[in-house]
This record gives structure tokens, sequence and C-alpha cells, in this order.
């Protein structure tokens, strides 16, 4: 689970982040959508512990800046940052000695969902992104996380990678685990997700759940009309 509780982060007097306050339980995916600038990658990074912000930031309960709450996060970043000169196999070595991982296996088994299985001896460098992504993955899921925070994910991808990737949204869902997705393409939101929060000059100007109620304005509808305003305002 995790928990947002009006959080604002300014950068000097810029305001990013202005008061967010959220919720994603467990086995729910959580998208925060808005278009570049609106504050995502903000709140992404203060979540990660990455910048200082007033407000609470809690994964399971706890302080996100605990220990305890590290080693139940795992984060995938906008670009991945792969070691150049590190095999495949090493970074997925490296990780798993960092968290203190016993399960040796591990990172064979994670390669091999990721088909990474034949890229062991690669070096970082030698990847295309949708490979530097799919490591990237791996290696933020070595730890076993429960809550699992993807920045941007679908930038840069071909189709395929992008369908792999939607496939592993929905498997992550299926094991009980706490997603948050951010990303300014609507275009690619399927039917994973539970909760989205429209985010428009770092404040959450909409949120909308995925309860299929007819009634309600489809998550297009309210996107445009937020990001895009109404005929007078555009
Ligand atoms: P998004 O991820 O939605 O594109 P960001 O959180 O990256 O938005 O940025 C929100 C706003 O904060 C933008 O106007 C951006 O220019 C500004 N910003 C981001 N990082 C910094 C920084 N380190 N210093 C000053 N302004 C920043």
């Amino acid at each position: 689970m995790l928990t947002v509780n009006n959080v604002t982060k300014k950068y000097k007097n810029f305001l990013a982040n202005d008061n967010l306050s959220f919720k994603i339980e467990d086995g729910e995916v959580g998208i925060l959508l808005g278009p570049n600038g609106a504050g995502k990658s903000t709140i992404i990074k203060s979540i990660n512990g990455l910048l200082r912000y007033n407000g609470t930031i809690e994964i399971n309960g706890v302080d996100n800046r605990s220990l305890e709450a590290k080693r139940q996060l795992g984060y995938i970043p906008e670009i991945p940052a792969l070691y150049d000169t590190l095999t495949v196999a090493e970074h997925m070595e490296f990780i798993r000695r960092a968290y203190k991982i016993e399960d040796v296996d591990i990172a064979d088994k994670l390669l091999e969902r990721f088909e990474l299985a034949d890229k062991k001896k690669k070096m970082g460098k030698e990847l295309s992104k949708g490979m530097q992504q799919k490591v990237s993955i791996c290696c933020a899921l070595v730890h076993n996380p429960s809550v699992v925070i993807f920045d941007e994910p679908m930038v840069g991808l071909d189709p395929h990678a992008i369908k792999e990737l939607k496939q592993l949204f929905r498997e992550l869902k299926a094991e009980g685990k706490t997603v948050l997705i951010s990303t300014h393409m609507i275009d690619t939101i399927e039917d994973y997700w539970d909760v989205a929060h429209i985010m428009m000059h770092g404040k959450i100007a909409a949120t909308k759940h995925n309860r299929g109620d007819e009634d309600e304005k489809s998550l297009d509808e309210l996107f445009f009309e937020i990001t895009e305003g109404t005929p007078e305002e555009a």
C-alpha cells in the first residue's frame, strides 16, 4: 500500500507539487496521468526518497525514507540507469548483494521471465532502450518489492515492448502488489488500471476509478477536458 499525504514540493519558489494526497491499495494499479511539466516525476522522486518535501509518504504504513520501506519499494526510472561496463548478470548480482537477498536463483528466474537469459553476458551499453528497460525492471524486482513504481515507462519503446509492459502490470496486480505508473501517453492506457489521478500544474485535477460506470465520463474525455480546457479557455 502506498499513501501520499499533503505532499508539497517547491524548487526554489516554483511549486511543483501542491498538497498532493492519494492512496493505492495492495493489488491496485494507480496511474498518474498528465502533460509534461504537471509534476508527475517530482512526486515519484519524492516517493522514492530522492527529494526533500513537506508532507508524509508511507510504504505499507511506514515512512518511505526508512530502510524498512526501501526494502519494500521497487523503482523503474524513466531513463534506465545501467552501468555501461557491467554485464546484465553483473547488474543483477550487484543488486542482489546490495539487498542481501540469499536466493541466488532469483536473477536467472527474472531474466528468463523477461526473455533476457541469452543477454546475460552483454554489457549495459550494448543493449537497446527496450532491453535496457527490461534489465532495469529485473533489477527493481530482485528484492521482490510489494510496491512497484514506474516513471514514464512507455517512452521510447516499440509496440511489442509496450504490450509486454502492460502484461507485466497485470501480473503485478494479480500478485497483489501496489503499482504506480506515471505517464503522459493517454493512448497507452488500457484496462489494467484501478485508479487514475489526472495532474495539472502540480495538483490532482481529477480522480477516476475504473469501475466501468457508463454514466461517468471516460478517462479520455476527462483528460482532454482538463488538459485542453473548455473551448473558451482553449
Ligand atoms: P512531469 O514529470 O509531469 O513532466 P516534473 O515533475 O518533471 O513534471 O516537473 C514539474 C515542474 O517542475 C516542471 O515545470 C519542471 O520544469 C519543474 N522542475 C522539475 N525539476 C526541477 C528542478 N530540479 N529544478 C527546478 N524546476 C524543476
